[in-house]
């Protein structure tokens, strides 16, 4: 396993963020190794998850922390949304930030494990707002665009 290099706030970096990542069409080892390399960041970043396009990788591949694991998400999608929750939200590649964003309160998402068997997770509250923020990156939107307003970090205690 390989400690990644999280792309942060940079103009020519920010770019890459911005684009759409490809469709994994197959599960190759090289996907696999990506998604251990990725956990190994996640575990060191402090945060709770992570996409594939912040390490500079554009394929459609999301970890996310739901606290008791991490779960790993290959070509996830969002199949029903429900609720609503305006939460602060923060970002590994927009260090420094905060900002107030509207999520739903419980998401489901289908994906391919590692194996390439079909799953579906259903997360709620911190975990439905970190599978919707990651499969955001796939699509090249970032928290911000969707913020009603970004914090100053005193209001953050
Ligand atoms: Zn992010």
């Amino acid at each position: 396993m390989a400690l990644l290099n999280i792309i942060k706030e940079d103009k020519d970096v920010l770019n890459a963020l911005r684009k759409k990542s490809r469709t994994v069409e197959e599960i190759t080892p090289r996907i696999n190794t990506l998604i251990d390399d990725m956990k190994e960041t996640l575990k060191v970043s402090g945060g709770i998850g992570l996409a594939a396009p912040q390490v500079g990788i554009l394929r459609r591949v999301v970890i996310v922390d739901d606290g008791e694991e991490i779960l790993e998400l290959i070509n996830p999608e969002i199949i029903s949304a429900e609720g609503e929750q305006d939460g602060i939200e923060a970002c590994l590649s927009l260090p420094g930030k905060w900002g107030m964003v509207k999520r739903p309160l419980n998401v489901t998402v289908k994906a391919l494990d590692r194996t390439g068997e079909v799953r579906t997770y259903t997360g709620t509250g911190l975990v439905g707002r970190c599978f919707c923020h990651e499969i955001d990156h796939l699509n090249g939107i970032l928290y911000t665009d969707l913020a009603s307003r970004m914090l100053d970090p005193d209001e953050l205690e």
